[in-house]
This record gives structure tokens, sequence and C-alpha cells, in this order.
């Protein structure tokens, strides 16, 4: 339906369950437009996605166009937004309408089987869970004997490239002296993506579960390697515990390298641009913390890409795009790539691009790939693992 044509039907029911799924959080927008001059879908396609016409249906009760599916949930609008209004949410509730209308787009139904049978989005047997760290000799968490749960999530589990960020950071915190434990194969999904793709009522009962294991297992400090397991955990799960902290693994680091527990002292001439993950620096306002562990590494010099901090470039990976096409030429990782590219040719030593999230590490190196370049993409925590 084409908001210039004379004549359109309203649909009252779709109004009100837009109004009782967002809070009416699409009245307080005046419609400046701000959102969609800011949407980084802007700088991949001719055309941007009208983030504003999104927000106009919904004020209308009227239908949303499939470009609904392209939100990355990054929340650059929404920091850019003057009236507040939390457009990421208002994506999510139109998703969970367009599932309970069974419209979402092919791909996503098999992400969520695979949660379903699998507890994890990669479709790999959960035995296999905890394959990454065959040879580490990780002890299951016991909180009489650990002071924190290594929470690894899906990618860090499955995927090739992020087992190596896992054992990096394992490596990091046997340097520090923590006493750590994870939860093997019966460590259960955060439900992040489910959120993000708007099947609200799935995710619910996912972490519904999530919680039982946690209080079961008597978690009470919480370390994840995924900002998005972060996020989620701690600004969207039911009540844990008393005492139930998670934190992102760089918000603990800089608390290791600050009391002195953790000790880098191999020189690393590096220079380092960093990728602020969007579920860090925008829907956590830590911005900080990644720095703080950067700047402690001797030899490392922290240089800044032209979209930084709060106003950081989605790599394209979140809102459940991992998991659907994106065509050649479309992806935001390509734009960011050549941002650090840029503020990194007059690096003397090496040249790392670094980011924190296993979703950009995975989009980030298949742009490198993708425009052969020859630039090293690191998480942090393989950074600091070279300096200790
Ligand atoms: S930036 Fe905010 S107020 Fe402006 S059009 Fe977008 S949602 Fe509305
Ligand atoms: S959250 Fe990001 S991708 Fe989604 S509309 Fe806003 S700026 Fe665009």
């Amino acid at each position: 339906m084409d908001l210039q044509d004379p004549v359109f039907t309203l649909d009252d029911v779709l109004w009100e369950r837009l109004l009782e799924l967002t809070g009416g959080e699409a009245a307080l927008c005046y419609q400046c437009g701000t959102c969609t001059a800011t949407c980084p879908w802007g700088l991949v396609r001719g055309e941007t996605v009208s983030v504003r016409e999104f927000i106009r249906r919904v004020q209308l009760g009227l239908e949303v166009t499939d470009a609904l599916w392209l939100c990355t949930t990054c929340a650059q609008c929404e920091a850019y937004c003057p009236r507040g209004v939390s457009i990421a949410g208002i994506f999510r509730a139109l998703r969970e309408i367009a599932w309970e209308r069974r419209e979402a787009p092919q791909g996503l139904p098999s992400l969520l089987w695979s949660l379903y049978w699998n507890d994890n989005t990669w479709s790999q047997p959960p035995s296999q869970r905890a394959q990454w760290a065959k040879d580490l000799a990780i002890p299951v968490f016991d909180p009489q004997q650990h002071e924190i749960l290594l929470y690894v999530g899906g990618a860090a589990s499955y995927d090739n490239r992020v087992q190596k960020v896992a054992a990096s950071f394992v490596r990091v915190l046997r340097a520090a002296g923590v006493t750590f434990g994870i939860l093997g194969a019966d460590e259960p999904p955060s439900g992040a993506d489910v959120l993000d793709v708007g099947h609200r009522p799935f995710f619910e009962e996912l972490a519904a579960k999530t919680v039982k294991v946690f209080q079961e297992r008597g978690v009470k400090r919480l370390i994840a390697l995924s900002p998005h397991s972060y996020d989620v955990f701690k600004n969207h799960y039911p009540f844990v515990s008393e005492g139930f902290t998670p934190q992102h693994y760089t918000q603990y680091l800089a608390e290791l390298l600050e009391i002195g527990r953790l000790k880098p002292n191999k020189p690393l001439e590096a220079m380092v641009a960093f990728q602020d993950p969007c579920y860090l620096a925008r829907h956590n306002a830590e911005t900080d913390a990644p720095r703080r562990v950067l700047a402690a590494l001797p030899g490392v010099t922290l240089v800044e890409m032209a979209h930084s901090g709060t106003d950081t470039l989605c790599c394209g990976g979140g809102g459940g795009r991992m998991y659907l096409e994106t065509e050649a030429g479309e992806r935001f990782s390509d734009v960011r790539v050549e941002e650090a590219q840029e503020v990194l040719t007059s690096a003397t030593g090496v040249a790392i691009m670094a980011t924190a999230c296993p979703y950009c590490m995975v989009c980030l190196e298949d742009s490198v790939k993708a425009r052969k370049m020859t630039l090293t993409v690191k998480d942090i925590a393989e950074i600091v693992a070279l300096t200790i």
C-alpha cells in the first residue's frame, strides 16, 4: 500500500495489536526523518530504507513492507532520534505480528527449529557444544569453586573461527589466575537471536528454561563472550537470582587489568582500529571497557575509525541478518573494513581491525576475504592473549 494513494483502509485490529506490543512508542515520533538519514542501509543501497515511513505506518495502523526484515536492530537511528523513539523495539514488535501471520522470511523458521531441536542456531548437535574445549580441560562450573561462569554462546561453541576467540579468552583467564567453569554440553541458549527476529513467545520460553538452568547451577557472576548474550541477560531476562551479574568479557578484563590480576608484558608492535559492537556501544552504552583493555596492552596504539564509539557502524549481523542473505555490495561490513583500512594505512607494525563480538568477527572476515584485502581481524581476547 502506497502512502501517496488517495484511499487506503485502516486496520483497527492491526493498530490495536501494534499499540499493545509497542506501548504506544510510535506516537512520540514527529516525522523528522533523521532515522532514515542515519540508517546504514543508506550507505550500501541507492535508496535508503525509509524508517520514518515505517514509523508513520505504525502510527496509522497500516501494513508495512518486507523491508521490515532488513533492520539489524543496530540502534543507530535511535541514537539520533530527537524524540527517543525505541525504533528497534518497534521493528521487533512488527516482526512479532509478521510471525503471527506466518509472514516471516524463508530461512528464519529453520533458525527457530534448530534452536528448538538443538539448543543452537547453527544446526549442530547439542552434544558437540563443548567440543571446542576438548583439549583445554575446562571444568564444569561449580559455584563453590569458581569465581565466574564463562558463558560461551552458540557462535564460539560451533563456529571454527570464533572457537579460537574462546580458546584465547581461556588462556587469558588462566594467566590472571581466575577460577572459572563452563556448562559444557548443558549450556542453554541465550535466545538473543529469537528476540531480535521478533518471536517473543519462543524467546520467553527459552529464557525461562535458561533461567532455570542458571538457578539450578548457582550462577551469579556470568561472563559472556558475545555482546548479544550479555545484552539479553542484562536487559531482557526475567529475574534469575539475587546477585546475578552478567558482564561482557571486555568489562571483566578491564577490571582484571585495573586490579593488577592480569599483567600483559609482551609488547606487540600493533596499530589497532576497534569496531564497537552495536550491542555493547549503543544498546549498553559501553565504549570504554574495550578501549581500557587495549590501552593497557604494551605496544598497542589505538586509532579511531570514521564511525566509532556510540556512532559505530553495524557489521550487518544483528537482528537475525546473520541468517538471511545479504546481496554482495550491500554488506555494511564491506564499508566497515574499508574504514579500518583507511586509518590503518600508516601502521608501522601489525595493523589489526579489532572487535569483541562473534557476529562482527564473522561478517568482517567475510568482507576482508571477499574484497581480497590483507587486513587482519582479531578479537580483543586474541590480542590480549598475544601480550601475556
Ligand atoms: S528520528 Fe525519531 S522522531 Fe524523527 S522520524 Fe525517526 S522515529 Fe520519528
Ligand atoms: S536499527 Fe539500524 S538497521 Fe534498523 S532501522 Fe535503525 S539504523 Fe536502520
